[in-house]
Order: structure tokens, then sequence, then C-alpha cells
């Protein structure tokens, strides 16, 4: 990677109170804005001079975007909490103990103090090219240089590439998903609500974004119904050190039980596709079901059907059946074969 000396290039801060301000702020400058939450992933951005807005809207002055409340039927979570908040909160840690677990084990404790929920959810690929800045598809180009015979792909997709074969690296995502967790959206349209799965969107709907925000739209909240808690969790992620460290690939999914029966399920993945994915397929075919190895077997094996590798990433199939696996029988084995 080239040595940069210059600092970054300069942008007009500006520091709204409201959301309402930080909305205008957003849709007076379109494309040339840019929403900084805690910064760890934008600062990279605007100190490597890869992006270069011309007007940064700090967040972390918005109130309103912060805390966690509980109103009964949800729990509402504003997108500038940040993930030791969500990793301690103790309604989280009893009830939703999947995110607590998943928001807990994301970076470092340093990054966890000043990354928010709503930055880990938004936050782009770390695709080695696309960071160091190389004109590739997500860039904009006409190239990926990752899926070739000589690539860096170790850490890439193994399911749903289009030409672009990085993946979504947050922690966080695939256990809201699990819990049916909602987005709460403020667009130039008005408030938009989504399902979590379908927050995040993939190449083959536009590859140069990870997200369905548009220029102005803000994430403002995360909810996360109580249809989901106390249900028998398991989270699991793999990384290449204990330290801070990304996902190489990760899972989460909420079980209920009626004896030994599933009655319902909640399964999802990340770091194997450019969004994470919710295994809606395996939900299918297992609900009903004894919770034991035979049926977690099956999961593993429907879960990784149509996995395509790269040249560097054939142990995320493997990896990715027994993390399935596991995640249905909620014991974790020291084998990953
Ligand atoms: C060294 C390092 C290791 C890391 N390891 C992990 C890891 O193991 N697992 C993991 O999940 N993550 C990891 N991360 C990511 C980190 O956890 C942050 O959560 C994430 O990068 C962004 O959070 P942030 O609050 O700092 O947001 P920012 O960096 O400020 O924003 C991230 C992106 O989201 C957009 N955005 C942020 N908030 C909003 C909003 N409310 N509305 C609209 N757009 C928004 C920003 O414009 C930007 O594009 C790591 C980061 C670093 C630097
Ligand atoms: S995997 Fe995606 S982000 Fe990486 S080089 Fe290829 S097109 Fe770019």
């Amino acid at each position: 990677m080239a040595v940069i000396r210059d600092v970054m290039p300069a942008f007009q801060l500006f520091q709204p109170t409201s959301v309402t301000d930080a909305q205008k702020l957003l849709q007076e400058h379109g494309n040339e804005g840019w929403v900084l939450a805690g910064g760890m992933d934008s600062m990279d951005w605007l100190k490597d001079r890869i992006k270069k807005p011309k007007a940064v809207v700090d967040l972390s002055g918005i109130e309103e975007l912060r805390g966690i409340r509980s109103n009964g039927d949800a729990i509402e979570i504003g997108a500038m909490t940040t993930l030791t908040e969500v990793a301690n909160n103790p309604i989280i840690k009893q009830q939703y103990g999947l995110l607590s677990e998943a928001a807990g084990l994301v970076a470092s404790p340093q990054i966890r103090n000043q990354g928010t929920l709503g930055g880990n959810v938004s936050q782009d690929a770390r695709c080695w090219y696309y960071r160091a800045g190389w004109p590739c598809y997500r860039a904009g180009g006409n190239i990926c240089y990752a899926d070739t015979p000589v690539g860096r792909n170790r850490e890439h997709a193994i399911l749903h590439a289009q030409r672009c074969v990085a993946v979504n690296p947050s922690d966080t995502a695939p256990a809201l998903i699990a819990l049916d967790a909602k987005f709460v959206l403020r667009t130039s349209k008005g408030e938009r609500v989504l399902n979590a799965e379908d927050y995040f969107v993939g190449p083959d709907l536009d590859i140069t974004r990870m997200n369905v925000l548009e220029p102005g739209d803000l994430l403002t909240s995360i909810r996360v119904p109580s249809s989901w808690a106390g249900a028998q969790f398991y989270f699991e992620k793999i990384r290449d050190r204990n330290v801070w460290d990304f996902p190489l690939l990760n899972v989460a999914s909420a079980l209920k039980l009626s004896g030994n029966t599933i009655q319902d399920v909640r399964l999802a993945v990340n770091a194997a596709a450019a969004r994470p994915l919710r295994l809606k397929s395996v939900e299918d075919a297992i609900r009903g079901h004894a919770r034991d190895v035979t049926t977690a077997e099956m999961a593993g094996k429907l879960a990784v059907q149509g996995a395509v590798p790269l040249q560097f990433n054939a142990y995320k199939i493997p990896l990715m059946r027994n993390l399935v696996k596991r995640s249905i029988t909620g014991v974790q084995e020291a084998s990953w074969v």
C-alpha cells in the first residue's frame, strides 16, 4: 500500500443537534455529504484520502439518537448507542443475550466504546483492494482484483457473489436478523421501517453500497421485538486472532423449543456474502424437527448448498456447515470438520 503523507482533505464539518437538522444538511449536500457516527470506519476512508466528501455531518450531538428504551413490546436502540452500551445493557443481556454477545465480540474494547450500533450495521466492506483505493467494481470501476487466481480472497464470499466477492463484516447484523429486529430509517419521504435482513443489499442490486440508504437518509434506531426475548440463543464468531479482528464467519440463531422439538427458529450468518444472510430455507426445513445432531447436520448441509469457493477460501464451506450445525445443537466443538 502507498504511504500517505498528506493530511485529510478539507471538508465542512456540521454538528447538528436534531435528526431533522442532520437530515436537512445531508439532503442539501447529496452525494457530497457523509454521515459520521463513531468514525471507526469513516476515519479510515477520510484519512486514506479515498473518500473525499465536501460536508461531514457528525451525529454525536444528537441526543435523540442515543440510548436504549424499553416499552414492553420491544426495546428501541438509538443508532448512536455505542457497542459497549449494547453489550452491557442489563435488559439486552438478560433477554436478548444474542445481541449482547455479538456486540461484545466486535473488535476491541476501545473500538466498542467509540463504534455505534448504527455504524456497525452500516459499515462498508473490508476488501483489501477496495480499502486501498483500487478502482474495482465496488469503487465504480470494471474489474474485481480479489476474484483472480492470485487475488487475496481468503476472507471473501462463498455465496451470492456477483462480480464483487467482498463480504459484509458486521458481527451485530446476523444477531439482529435472528432476533427479527426492525431498522427505523428517516428518508426524504418520512419514516421507513424495514426487517433487519432487508436493510442490506448485495452486488446484484447495487454493487457500490452495502445497504438501502440513499444520500440524505439516516438510520435512526433499531427495534428488537419481545417475540424472541429469552429464546435459546447461539452466537459464534470465528476470527484469525482473538484480539480485535473481523469475522471470517459468524452465525446467530434463536430457537423456540417445545420439549426437544424446534417449534420456531431464526438463523443468520455473516461474512459469507456481501450481505448478512438469513437462512430461511434451513429454518423452514428444521422447524418441527427434534433438536438433535441429525437435524443439526441436515441444517449445516442445507446451509452451504450452492456455495462456490474462490482460490483461497474453500475452508469457509466446512466452517459454515459446522457453525450452522453448532448453532442448532447449541454446543461448541473443538473441530471445524
Ligand atoms: C480495527 C477495527 C476492527 C474492527 N473489527 C470489527 C469486528 O470484529 N466486527 C465488527 O462487526 N466490526 C468491526 N469493526 C467495525 C467497527 O465495529 C465499527 O462499528 C464500524 O466500523 C462503524 O461504526 P462507527 O459508529 O464508528 O461508524 P462510522 O465509521 O462513523 O460509520 C460507518 C458507516 O456507516 C454510516 N453511518 C453510520 N451511522 C449511520 C446512521 N445512523 N445513519 C446512516 N449512516 C450511518 C457512515 O456514513 C459510514 O459510511 C472494526 C473496525 C476497526 C477500525
Ligand atoms: S471483491 Fe469487491 S471490493 Fe474487492 S476488489 Fe473485488 S469488486 Fe472490489
